[in-house]
């Protein structure tokens, strides 16, 4: 069995309500749909993040697909392996490990869906086997104000989410009337988390983790800067509350660095920041390693994404149980089967073959078309 092509197909999916964090606003999913075509009839499915161009990341796969073309899918690690090398190593001046991240995920994904489909295997069994039945979610409530984000994670909550998860860093004290909201609406039980996207300072963070440990917080994501291990370190040193490195994470070397620096409780990390599964499973288990778990990272993704975390999730031994769930920002998904929604808070593993989904052609080529209409409007492609 060969590759013989990889077509790519940017799709924009609305979402609901605007997604605020503490880094802006983010109106959809912006994804570059991946399907890898064998010649004996195969497509596996993946997909990039492909914002803020989509354009950009399509032209890479394209070069990526010269040297695809021809080889066996099941050389998976090696094939990841000269692209990295081509694309972003060979010119010196670009070797840029995080972004081929956000270039190689969803052809690397892809390449599993199509190992699983060829073998009539799900990816997790192709991996070892699921060591868990289900993945559990945090509940993720949007909104403007505190009051909006307080009704959703009341209704996230009465769900079944065992974990609700808010965005601050949008203002000291617009963030501690979120939490203090939230709290309020979730009742005593429910554990309660929060994001400032690297928004504060270490002494920024020492004082609004000290005033926010009163609502009994779970633990605080990436509250510094993602470019220094030592600030979250800093901050982890002094802080009563569990520190996650998300940012931070993106390679295996990013990983070693944080666990050796003790910097961090927890790590957040997702396929579009480690470039795919097998370079994610590795993040897992120098983490497992060094005795902390790992968290499943959510971006402007669809149910692709969230089919294939579910592949490689069900194999971890080390999953957290708060992880990042983004389909239900979507107006639509472009998932026709399995029902990706979750019961309590939860998603059972999916059986595959390969990552397990079937595409929705229909709400494909409307994805297609918005992104389309986005282009021609914001000029941004
Ligand atoms: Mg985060």
């Amino acid at each position: 069995m060969k590759i013989s092509r990889i077509k790519t197909t940017p799709l924009l999916v609305p979402y609901k309500k605007p997604y605020i964090w503490a880094q802006g606003v983010v109106h959809g999913a912006g994804v570059l749909l991946v399907e890898v075509h064998t010649d004996d009839g195969i497509v596996g499915i993946g997909e990039c993040v492909a914002t803020p161009s989509a354009v950009a990341i399509q032209s890479y796969l394209k070069l990526a697909e010269g040297i695809c073309v021809g080889r066996d899918p099941f050389e998976d690690t090696r094939l990841m392996g000269e692209c990295y090398h081509t694309l972003f190593q060979v010119f010196g001046t670009i070797s840029a490990p995080r972004f081929s991240g956000q270039v190689f995920a969803g052809l690397e994904m892809a390449l599993w869906d199509v190992m699983g489909k060829a073998t009539g295997r799900a990816v997790h069994e192709l991996l070892g086997g699921a060591v868990r039945d289900e993945i559990a979610y945090f509940g993720f409530p949007q909104g403007e104000t505190a009051e909006e984000i307080a009704s959703e994670a009341r209704e996230m909550a009465d769900a079944g989410h065992d974990v609700i998860y808010v965005k601050v860093g949008r203002g000291d004290a617009l963030d501690l009337d979120i939490v203090k909201q939230v709290r309020a609406s979730i009742g005593p039980e429910k554990r309660l988390r929060m994001d400032s996207n690297e928004h504060w300072s270490p002494v920024r963070a020492a004082r609004m983790i000290r005033k926010m440990a009163e609502f009994d917080i779970d633990m605080v994501e990436q509250p510094t800067n993602a470019e220094s291990v030592s600030a979250l370190a800093q901050v982890r040193a002094n802080s009563p509350v569990a520190i996650a490195a998300d940012q931070l994470v993106f390679t295996p070397y990013d990983a070693y660095n944080v666990c050796r620096e003790k910097a961090a409780d927890l790590i957040v990390v997702g396929l579009h920041e480690s470039g795919g599964i097998a370079r994610f499973r590795k993040i897992a288990h120098i983490a497992e390693a060094a005795g902390i778990d790992i968290c499943l990272h959510g971006l402007y993704e669809t149910g692709i994404t969230t089919a294939a975390s579910n592949q490689m999730a069900a194999t971890l031994s080390n999953l957290d149980d708060g992880n990042q769930f983004m389909n239900h920002l979507l107006q639509w998904d472009i998932v026709k089967k399995p029902d990706l929604a979750l019961r309590d808070g939860r998603l059972a593993v999916l059986p595959g073959p390969g990552l397990g989904l079937e595409l929705d052609t229909d709400a494909v080529a409307r994805a297609a078309e918005v992104h389309i209409k986005d282009s021609e409007n914001t000029g941004c492609s």
